[in-house]
Order: C-alpha cells, then sequence, then structure tokens
C-alpha cells in the first residue's frame, strides 16, 4: 500500500474549542500580540511546541497506574533507569523534571566566565542557561545549514573545520565541552549524520573536549540516520541510537520530545567526577537523585515512551506527517525550510513577507496572521527569538527569519493538516497586508516568552 496511515486508533477524544475570528482578535489583542500570552483554549490547532503536547499510548497510560512514588530508589526509577542506559550507555543516569533543568545544572557546573561552548546550533534554553552561567554560545553550523531552499540531507551538521577554527580562536581551556543538538531544532529540525557525530568527536578527542549531546530528539534523528544515510538501512532505530550515544560523553534530555512524555528529562554522563558535581546540584535543584522532579509515574511513562518512539512504524508515519505538510506548500510555492525537519514545518518568514525588514519581526507578524486566520498557534524563530542586543542596546538580527510550525506526536490527523494548509494559503494570499510589529516590553533574557508587541497600526 502506498498510504501511510496512523500506526494507532483513538480511544480517547478531547474537544477542540471553535471561536470566531473577531474572538481571535480581541484575545489576541489581550495577550499583546504575543501566542505565547494566549489561552491555549483558543488556539484551535496548536503547533507551538512538540514538547510535552503528545498524546500517551496504552502502554503509557497502563505504566502510570504502576507508578512507585517511594522516594528513594523506587521500582519505576530503576525501570527508568535501565532504557535510559539500554539506549545511552552511559554509567551515570541522572533524571531531571525537563530538558532545560538538565542543562542548568550542566551549565553550572562545568561553564566559567568566559568559556566558549560550540554547537551545530544551541537551542535557545541551552544558550540562555550557558549565558546565565557567563560563557559564551557559539554556532558552528555546517553551510548548508544556512541556505533554507537547498534540499540536501543532514543539514543539521556541524561544519568540523569550523569547529577546528573555534578552538584555534578560543584555545582547548577555554572549551570545557562542545555540544551536538540533535535534530538540529532551531536550525529548521534538520538532522545530523552519523558521520558528523564521529568527525566532530574525532577533532574533539585531539584536543581532549568532550561531547555533549542535546539528544531532545534522538529518535527522529535515528530514523533520518536510517532511510538517508549509507550503511544504515537495515539496522534498528535502537542500535543507530545507541551507535550516536557512543561517541557522546555525556547528553541532556527533554522526555517531553522523544520520551514520548508530557513531563521529564535526564542528564547522562560517563565521568564519575562529573557525576558527583552534578549530582549535588541535582539534589539541589531537583531533588534526591532517583526522581529528580518527576513522580515514580511520570518515571514509568517515560521508560515505556523512550521506546515507542524508537518504533520504526511509529517514525514512519511521524515522518510521513511533516512530508504531507511540507510537500503539499511545496506545491502551492509557499516558502518552506527544505527539506521538512524531522518534527516541525518551518515557514521562511523572510522570504514569505520580504517587505517586512528583520527588525520589524516578519516572523511575529505571520505567526499572528496564522492565529486571526485560523486559529492556528505557530512560534516565531526568528529575531524575536535569537537576535542579539548588545551593551549599548544596538540590535543584531538573526541569521534567518522562521516560523515554526511544531507537530504534537500522536495529535493530530490528516483532516487537521488539510485545515491547516487551507489557513496557510489563505495568509499567503493575503500576505502584502501583514504589517510590520514593535516590541514594547522585554525582559533581558528569553524575550520572546513574556514580551509584548504593538502591532502595526490599522
Ligand atoms: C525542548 C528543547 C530543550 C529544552 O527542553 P525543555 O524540556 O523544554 O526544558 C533543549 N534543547 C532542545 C533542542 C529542545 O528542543
Amino acid at each position: 500500500m502506498r498510504t501511510i496511515i496512523e500506526p494507532f486508533r483513538i480511544k480517547m477524544t478531547e474537544p477542540l474549542k471553535m471561536i470566531s475570528r473577531e474572538e481571535r482578535c480581541a484575545a489576541l489583542a489581550g495577550a499583546h500580540h504575543n501566542v505565547f500570552l494566549l489561552d491555549a483554549e483558543d488556539c484551535c490547532i496548536d503547533l507551538l511546541t512538540d514538547s510535552g503536547t503528545g498524546a500517551m499510548s496504552t502502554r503509557q497510560w497502563a505504566a502510570l497506574m504502576l507508578g512507585d512514588e517511594s522516594y528513594a530508589g523506587s521500582r519505576s526509577w530503576k525501570k527508568f533507569e535501565e532504557a535510559v542506559r539500554t539506549i545511552t550507555g552511559m554509567r551515570h543516569i541522572l533524571p531531571a523534571h525537563q530538558g532545560r533543568a538538565a542543562e542548568s545544572i550542566l551549565a553550572e557546573c562545568l561553564v566559567k566566565p568566559g568559556d566558549i561552548i560550540p554547537s551545530n546550533s544551541h537551542f535557545d534554553t541551552t544558550r540562555a542557561n550557558i549565558e546565565y552561567a557567563g560563557g559564551g554560545a557559539v554556532d558552528v553550523l555546517c553551510a548548508r545549514g544556512l541556505d533554507t531552499a537547498l534540499d540536501a540531507p543532514f543539514k543539521g551538521d556541524m561544519d568540523v573545520e569550523g569547529l577546528e577554527r573555534c578552538i584555534a580562536t578560543h584555545g582547548r581551556d577555554r572549551i570545557p565541552f562542545c555540544m551536538l543538538t540533535v535534530t538540529n531544532n532551531a536550525g529548521g529540525g534538520q538532522p545530523v549524520s552519523m558521520r558528523n557525530v564521529r568527525e566532530v568527536k574525532r577533532v574533539l578527542a585531539r584536543h581532549g573536549i568532550p561531547l555533549v549531546i542535546d539528544a531532545c530528539r534522538f529518535a527522529e534523528n535515528a530514523f533520518f540516520i536510517r532511510e538517508c544515510e549509507e550503511g544504515y538501512k537495515d539496522r534498528t532505530l535502537l542500535s543507530i541510537a545507541q551507535e550516536m550515544f557512543s561517541h557522546a560523553d555525556a547528553a541532556t534530555m527533554s522526555c517531553k520530545k522523544d520520551g514520548l512524555a508530557n513531563i521529564g528529562g535526564f542528564l547522562v554522563c560517563n565521568d564519575d567526577a562529573w557525576a558527583e558535581q552534578f549530582r549535588t546540584l541535582l539534589i539541589l535543584r531537583e531533588g534526591f537523585p532517583t526522581y529528580g522532579g518527576l513522580a515514580g509515574r511520570d518515571l514509568e511513562v517515560i521508560a515505556v515512551g523512550l521506546f515507542e518512539a524508537l518504533d520504526h512504524d511509529y517514525q514512519v508515519y511521524r515522518h510521513a506527517t511533516v512530508e504531507y505538510l511540507g510537500s503539499r506548500l511545496v506545491a502551492r510555492g509557499i516558502p518552506i525550510v527544505r527539506p521538512v525537519g524531522g518534527h516541525a514545518v518551518f515557514l521562511n518568514a523572510a522570504q514569505f513577507l520580504p517587505h517586512i525588514p528583520a527588525l520589524s519581526y516578519p516572523g511575529v507578524g505571520l505567526v499572528n496572521a496564522l492565529y486571526i486566520e485560523g486559529g492556528v498557534r505557530a512560534v516565531e524563530l526568528g529575531s524575536v527569538m535569537f537576535g542579539r542586543i548588545d551593551a549599548a542596546g544596538v540590535e543584531t538580527p538573526a541569521p534567518l527569519e522562521l516560523v515554526r510550525l511544531a507537530f504534537p506526536r500522536r495529535v493530530y490527523t490528516q483532516s487537521h493538516f488539510d485545515y491547516l494548509i487551507e489557513v496557510i494559503e489563505e495568509v499567503w494570499r493575503e500576505r502584502s497586508a501583514i504589517g510590520p510589529y514593535r516590541i514594547t516590553y522585554q525582559p533581558k533574557l528569553l524575550r520572546h516568552f513574556c514580551c509584548h508587541f504593538e502591532p502595526p497600526a490599522p
């Protein structure tokens, strides 16, 4: 059969509230024109993030009831530890309530003021945690990754020569570790090849610099490696993931992504001295090292979810949903990042709205238009999220102005995507009417979550 179907059927439903355009206009104004500040109920198709928004399986719901809520050494912890060790092969497994908690422990223990942390692309919370510790988060993405129109595999790869230059410029002593984000969320959800993981590790090993993998979408990445990299087509996703982690010295994970859970994360490493430092801070911030800010039932759910994410049929379906939307937008001439990523379709807001300069935030204009048109909630990944403001208050735009439509796992059906395509097409037709935005309030760090915008005058 050519038709790829959802490899599950639906046992429980959750109603979507349908509201009118007038109600959406009022809701957006009430949210200071920042969709992060909307009530979720007022969003018909919520593609803000794929993080923690997935649907659990019957096996996960059943596992949840087995949760052992003992404070220390619970049965649920044992299952979690075994699952994470099977996949990552790491000696030390530390649970955390979500990815950023793992990142904050990593950064606080290892990053000193003036340090430099290279990555293919840092995600926003990773960057913020490094900067908060006084370090510099440097993106060393391959040139292909910046060309949004280039339809090539593994555009999430790190620029290996760029990494060599980075080490030569800053010196090994100022680089406590290097990161690789798989898949590369900030860079269009593009995968990283095994070959690149190996080459990055080879360069780092020569300088004695550890490699930390930001593993949030490790299973989606493993699927891309199986599909697109020579020598992997007969391998299981688990064995591909294991091979990838075998090159790393540590990893951070948000189980809200490829853990198929609504909450959770972990920090893993091989080095005993690192583990001791991490554990101390973990107890201070997250909780005892056998629960790390999670309930026993959460640990159960993650232990099941990590393996469901590595199920081949699930990944075939997952990728087919992203491809379905992507190919239909391409057919209509709507500018998206090619090829589509593992968890999202990224609209190119700079090309969608060429009449809006970067510092008038075309991504925000597009996000807000999608909400008004169809109650679709997307997110800007452009100058609001990644722009830099220097000490003198001068703002530098981000390299790309993207809008991400992230797909919650196992949540929306094909008719939801057909509706979405219609909404995007309508916004595309009326795009010249979209105007510039201005920021009227912003906090210093992670401004995109809470800032207020002023829309163009009507
Ligand atoms: C989501 C995400 C994080 C942070 O994880 P949270 O669970 O949201 O704290 C870090 N890195 C990447 C690549 C992510 O996608």
